[in-house]
């Protein structure tokens, strides 16, 4: 039924965008998104210089609180943690959620750009952690404060509720799982459709793309502590060297993709962390192996989880490792993979190609990134979803990379550096384009 419904009103939208048709004056989401730009790309810097790490999201939930009270939002604050909620009630029809997350990540900037973050804040053992937002989540927040404000500013063109909501701690995949069991279905209008973007430093800045089904991967977080017994460097035999074992787990384990994983389901183990010893001659007693293990199906990433495990167990065995000394592995954190609902998807991207035109809606292949939008889908299978790509890179740096076959810099790299103003211009028009085709009124 519904979905009958948003087909009417996205060839309503495609008719009203239609390449080449004069703009006319009722393209709210056009005409808000060139308005609000110089004021959005103000808020972006002044973003851009605040990060604060997951869970930490003080400062930045009380601008967002702040910046869309005044315009008629029910604001809700500290739901699952720092998580705001925005609600504004606008007639019959559908609920339809906005999230966009807030945290920012334990990097240096190197940008060298006049706005760059010089934040740090200081760490458990009381070094100073740098901070940045190197995964855009600032250029997501501006956009979701831009179509909080054009859909505010023109209430006459839509019909039904919106949920507007700013996650915490989506780095550490925590985030949305902690608004949910905070009530976000069952305190706040529970939507039948969800939406999200992400920024992507492969696609240039003005540039979308809609993933029809599969967008990003499940992923896990597993540390291994490998224990030997330490000992003097130059009496190995007197010693059980995690340092060596570390090293044949770190080798053995690439075999579980190579080897006993379908070349046709993705797989990613990637150890990122390895540290053990303090000096040229101790062998040491212990070394700690941080991990994250991808793929697109939650029981191929049991195979590979169970597949760690096992390399860890009898790789320990294989060194002569006494029984009570082998690793000691334990999973951190999981995500699901996130999966667009393929009839909303194939509306959205409808939407964007009649409204863009062809060139500016690129088709990528599904990326091993990992997200927790899912969770939203996944506490109930009735509700739609889809999250797309904004490009984010300037077009000059993208073709300068792609004539000379280099890369530019990736998210979550110290030299991500968004051309934020066309990427905030095209997020805003876009998702304002969305959700005013699902709330379109009857
Ligand atoms: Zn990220
Ligand atoms: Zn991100």
């Amino acid at each position: 039924m519904r979905i009958q419904s948003l087909l009417v009103s996205a060839a309503w939208a495609a008719a009203l965008a239609a390449p080449g048709m004069a703009r006319a004056q009722a393209d709210v989401p056009h005409t808000a998104s060139q308005a609000d730009l110089p004021y959005l790309e103000s808020l972006y810097t002044q973003l851009h210089a605040h990060p604060e790490l997951s869970r930490a999201e003080t400062w930045t939930a009380a601008r967002m609180a702040a910046e869309v009270k005044p315009l008629g939002y029910a604001v809700t604050a500290n739901v699952g943690g720092t998580g705001v909620v925005a609600v504004l009630v606008n007639g019959p029809g559908p609920v339809l959620l906005i999230r966009t997350e807030m945290d920012a990540l334990p990097v240096h900037e190197e940008t060298g750009l006049p706005y760059a973050s010089t934040v740090t804040v200081k760490g458990a053992d009381g070094s100073a952690i740098p901070v940045m937002h190197a995964c855009g989540h600032d250029i997501h927040m501006s956009v979701w404060v831009g179509v909080a404000r054009a859909m505010a500013k023109n209430r006459g063109a839509w019909s039904g509720t919106l949920v507007m909501i700013a996650q915490p701690a989506e780095e550490v995949i925590s985030g949305a799982s902690a608004m949910l069991n905070d009530g976000l279905f069952t305190r706040f209008p529970k939507p039948q459709f969800a939406l999200a973007l992400h920024d992507n430093a492969d696609i240039p800045a003005g540039t979308l793309s809609v993933p029809p089904g599969p967008a990003l991967a499940a992923g896990a977080s597993v540390d291994i502590k490998v224990r030997g017994v330490g000992g003097h460097g130059a009496y190995p035999a007197t010693t059980h060297d995690p340092v060596t074992l570390a090293a044949s787990i770190v080798t053995g384990m690439q075999t579980l993709v190579s080897r006993e994983n379908d070349p046709f389901e993705p797989a990613v183990i990637t150890v990122g962390s390895i540290h053990g010893g303090t000096k040229r001659n101790i062998i040491s007693n212990e070394v700690d192996l941080a991990l994250t293990v991808r793929s697109y199906d939650m029981k191929q990433q049991q195979r590979l989880l169970d597949g760690i495990a096992r390399v860890a167990k009898y790789e320990a065995l294989a060194a002569g490792m006494p029984d009570d000394l082998l690793p000691v592995v334990t999973y951190v954190e999981s995500t699901p993979p996130t999966l667009n609902t393929p009839a909303f998807a194939a509306m959205v991207d409808a939407l964007f190609v009649a409204r863009f035109g062809k060139d500016r809606v690129v088709a990528m292949r599904p990326s091993m990134a990992s997200e927790d939008f899912n969770a939203y889908g996944l506490a109930d299978p009735s509700i739609q979803t889809t999250m797309f790509w904004l490009g984010a890179t300037k077009q000059s740096t993208f073709n300068a990379a792609k004539a000379a076959g280099t890369r530019v810099p990736s998210l979550h790299s110290s030299r991500f550096a968004p051309d934020y103003a066309p990427a905030i211009a095209t997020g805003v028009e876009a998702m304002t384009a969305a959700a005013m085709m699902v709330l379109a009124k009857p």
